[in-house]
């Protein structure tokens, strides 16, 4: 399928990611599955291959290109597997943020070396008393002299054992009214004084992906590690989450497109009542809906990704597509599994894990429900 945004350059980039993860990550990625990690040493080769945040300015070590080579990079570790999504949310995600509301110091302290893989990044919002409302975040960030003193915990943080700067979100106002105008985004060290790690989650999909709480207790940031304003984090949030809808929907058509075409080949493959599966009229007519829904999925996914690149106001769009790409590909997940009979069921089968992996893709990055709270607002309801 050809994406409208792509040209010749986005795909000698895409054949060469391609080889180097066929190469660095395909062989491994089934082990990294079971010891719930993916080694630190991926994320430096692929820094040192120009793999990491390729859209960032040259002089913080990127390629300075436009975002269509991070869509091929989400695209391709996709492909090779969801738990690979933290990489996605290193380069696409919590970059960024530094790379819009930092200060020069900060870009230049950090970014370099989240280029060459040295740093991964995290972004901690999420709360054990709250996730969609955002607003109501508990943890507390009191400047005292030359530090803001830290408080809180956090949890389901992707990238949380093995981050080095993670971007955390807290009050500086507990008692702003609204109580959005309180919340701040500060950047914590891996070593800071009363900053640790809690569990390492064990959850139902994403296995090879790290996720972890967080604590802060009396945790001594610098000041100078404000990112942006005080009171302004919530905007930023909300300005960022575009983009991080974006990659999720991004992912969930990928996904689909994968299970897809691994199911048409193994109903050809497989024979029931002397003859391929795929000569089951139920077959065919299910097929055809799965590759008209994925056809649509993509055509409008497309579109999009040229609008958000063109700088233009998505955040209806991306709300539709985040919740539309991520409920189709989980039915595909469900009808692909069911395709493969007790196969399907294996973990042998890749459609095993797939099936596990999507389902996160309606909860996280805004529950598909708070998308449709958004979709619904800017209809004016
Ligand atoms: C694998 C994984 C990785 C994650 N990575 C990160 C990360 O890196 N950083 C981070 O900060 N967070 C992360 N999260 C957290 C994720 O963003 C939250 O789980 C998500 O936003 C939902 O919040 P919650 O779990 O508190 O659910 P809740 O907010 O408690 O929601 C529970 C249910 O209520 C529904 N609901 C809530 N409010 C409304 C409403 N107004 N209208 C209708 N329905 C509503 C929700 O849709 C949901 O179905 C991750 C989560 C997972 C599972």
């Amino acid at each position: 399928m050809k994406h409208p945004y792509l040209t010749e350059d986005h795909e000698i980039f895409r054949k060469s990611l391609k080889r180097f993860l066929e190469k660095e990550a395909v062989p491994f990625y089934e082990q990294w599955e079971e010891e719930r990690m993916i080694p630190r040493s991926l994320w430096r080769k692929m820094g040192e291959q120009g793999f990491l945040c390729p859209d960032l300015d040259e002089q913080y070590g990127g390629s300075g290109v436009d975002w269509g080579f991070s869509v091929v990079v989400n695209e391709e570790l996709e492909r090779v597997g969801s738990g690979l999504v933290g990489m996605g949310l290193h380069n696409d995600i919590v970059v960024p943020y530094i790379n819009s509301f930092g200060s020069k110091e900060q870009k230049q302290r950090w970014l370099p070396r989240c280029v060459t893989g040295e740093l991964i990044t995290a972004i901690a919002m999420t709360e054990p008393g709250t996730g969609s409302d955002l607003a109501n975040i508990k943890t507390t960030a009191k400047l005292d002299g030359d530090h803001y003193i830290v408080n809180g915990q956090k949890t389901f943080i992707t990238n949380g054992i093995q981050s080095d700067l993670i971007l955390v979100a807290c009050k500086t106002n507990p008692n702003a009214v609204p109580k959005h105008k309180g919340v701040s985004l500060l950047l914590v060290e891996r070593d800071t004084p009363g900053f640790s790690r809690g569990r390492k989650l064990n959850k139902v999909g994403l296995h090879s992906q790290d996720t972890a709480e967080l604590i802060f207790e009396d945790c001594k940031v610098p000041k100078e590690n404000l990112l942006g304003e005080e009171g302004k984090g919530f905007l930023y949030m909300m300005d960022k989450l575009q983009q991080e809808r974006l990659l999720v929907a991004i992912a969930a058509q990928t996904a689909a497109e994968v299970m897809l075409k691994g199911t048409i080949d193994y109903v050809k493959s497989r024979e029931a009542f002397g003859k391929p599966i795929s000569q089951f009229q139920n077959t065919q007519f299910k097929m055809a809906e799965m590759a008209t829904e994925v056809e649509m999925g993509r055509a409008f996914l497309d579109q999009l990704i040229a609008e958000h690149i063109d700088g233009q106001n998505v955040v209806t769009k991306v709300s539709m597509a985040k919740w539309r790409l991520t409920d189709t590909a989980k039915k595909i997940a469900g009808e692909c599994l069911q395709f493969h009979g007790g196969y399907g069921y294996m973990e042998e089968y890749e459609i095993a894990r797939r099936f596990r992996d999507i389902q996160v893709s309606s909860i996280y990055a805004g529950t598909n429900e708070i998308m449709k709270t958004i979709i619904a607002k800017n209809l004016g309801l």
